[in-house]
């Protein structure tokens, strides 16, 4: 495993993507608003190749009326947020396994390609690297809620003095509905137990004094601290290490939902003492709608008693087969497994998981650096308040440290026309209620010239509204 932590040896030290990007321009005498300096950025990037694996939207099939630069044939992909985009290889992955089933019918379970019955043994190496793991602390499985819903069971244990579930305020109402039905489940009342963080009034990020004052203060109560680690609406990463240490120092539980985190940021799960966490792969992980879902538990808690909800493929695999129906349960989270694994979404993970192998969290963090802060430079001298109207509010944080690729921006007029018409255009991005356009330059897929040519659409739509 990786011992690195995130926070040592940054390459860019301590300035800002800004400020490296002003460099760089100076550098090549090139201006950091002129398209020569976008394409340079391109030509030097070691991970543009990786975009060639991917499918990659054509503008030919994304029904646009007007081409914004005649020079690209291509969309601009933005919601790596939401979905990845499919790689080249994954429908020849798939059709391997449905071949292997066709060919070898029963004894597909124990051979051919990606054996059905050991199939998940097959990307739980990869997974570990990108969460920051060992291999016997993850396994992947299920749906992310419905894993979600099984931790819960193991990690939430409430007694009438620490029953308290600490969640955002807002937190993805997925998350918000399984913790809730989780404390009922309990018999215990969500008015009381569901400890909601609040955000100040007038401001759209968590603050960490205000998150760490609260399990201080109230941490007795709390029976388990269950937040994001990135924020799905304003982009936030938390400081996942330290909410860890000062929850086990006031005896709580501390497990994260990385949704938005994996493949996104470096995660250092093991070293950071997480005692457990869930995502799902159809995001950065680009598994492809409804992928299998990940889960975490750290070696700590490899032979629990917690409660848990179980099946026969948690007992070991050794004698699985003897049906003894005494349970003989797998130590660590691969015990939690209940069904037999799906081939099918595992050979769709696996294809993602080689692309990823090509490169390292550490390396798509650097491209990220500057792809998002490229973005957001650019964002800030066209549309900020100052300059333009109507203006461009970025609500993620400006500290690289607490974001992924993605920005959330609430604009000063309606959104949802400006959502209709950057799709005419071939702009694929989303909106999320109330008001905010999440826009994620994914650093696996997404070009300089991608930002590049977004914000000079913005530039004529909104100088022109
Ligand atoms: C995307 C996402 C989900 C989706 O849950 P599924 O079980 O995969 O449908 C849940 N929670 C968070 C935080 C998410 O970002």
């Amino acid at each position: 495993m990786d011992q690195q932590n995130s926070n040592t040896e940054w390459k860019y030290g301590k300035r800002t993507p800004g400020e490296v990007l002003l460099d760089v321009a100076k550098s090549q005498g090139l201006e950091i608003t002129d398209e020569n300096f976008a394409k340079f950025l391109d030509r030097n990037d070691e991970l543009a190749n990786l975009r060639k694996d991917f499918f990659y939207p054509k503008l030919a099939d994304s029904g646009v009326e007007m081409h914004d630069n005649e020079d690209y044939d291509e969309s601009i992909y933005f919601c790596g947020m939401s979905l990845g985009l499919q790689t080249k290889h994954t429908s020849k992955l798939i059709s391997k396994v449905l071949q292997n089933w066709e060919v070898n019918t029963i004894n597909c379970h124990s051979s051919g390609y990606l054996p059905a019955a050991l199939c998940d043994d097959y990307v739980h190496e990869s997974m570990s690297k990108i969460v920051g793991a060992y291999e016997d602390e993850v396994v992947n499985m299920n749906g992310l809620t419905v894993n979600l819903n099984f931790l819960l069971v193991s990690f939430y244990q409430p007694t009438p003095t620490r029953h308290k579930i600490l969640l955002e305020g807002k937190a993805f109402p997925s998350d918000h509905y399984a913790i809730e039905s989780q404390i009922k489940q309990r018999g215990y009342d969500p008015t009381k137990s569901m400890r909601l963080l609040k955000l100040r009034e007038g401001e759209n990020t968590w603050r960490d004094e205000d998150i760490l004052k609260v399990i201080e203060e109230e941490g007795d109560e709390i029976a388990l601290i269950m937040l994001s680690g990135l924020n799905y609406y304003n982009g936030q990463v938390f400081d996942m290490e330290a909410i860890t240490r000062a929850g086990h120092a006031k005896g709580c539980m501390v497990g994260f939902d990385l949704a938005h985190a994996v493949g996104n940021i470096e995660l250092h799960l093991h070293n950071w003492d997480v005692d457990f966490a869930c995502w799902c792969t159809y995001k950065y992980l680009n598994s492809g709608p409804g992928g299998i879902a990940g889960a975490f538990m750290h070696r700590r808690h490899k032979n629990n008693d917690f409660p848990k909800f179980l099946g026969w493929w948690g007992h070991s695999a050794e004698d699985r087969f003897e049906m003894t129906n005494v349970m003989n349960l797998t130590p660590g989270i691969q015990g939690y497994r209940v069904s037999n694994p799906p081939p099918l979404l595992v050979a769709s993970l696996r294809a993602s998981l080689d692309i990823f192998d090509k490169t390292s969290m550490r390396q798509l963090r650097e491209k990220s650096f500057l792809l998002t802060g490229y973005l957001e430079y650019l964002l800030q001298l066209y549309f900020s308040k100052d300059k333009s109207d109507p203006y461009i509010d970025i609500i993620t944080p400006s500290d690289f440290s607490r974001r992924g690729c993605q920005l959330s921006l609430v604009y000063s007029c309606s959104i949802t026309e400006i959502h209709e018409k950057l799709e005419k255009l071939g702009v694929l991005c989303d909106t999320r209620k109330p008001n905010v356009m999440r826009i994620a330059p994914t650093p696996m897929y997404n070009s300089f010239q991608d930002v590049f040519r977004f914000i000079q659409i913005l530039k004529r739509m909104l100088t022109s509204h």
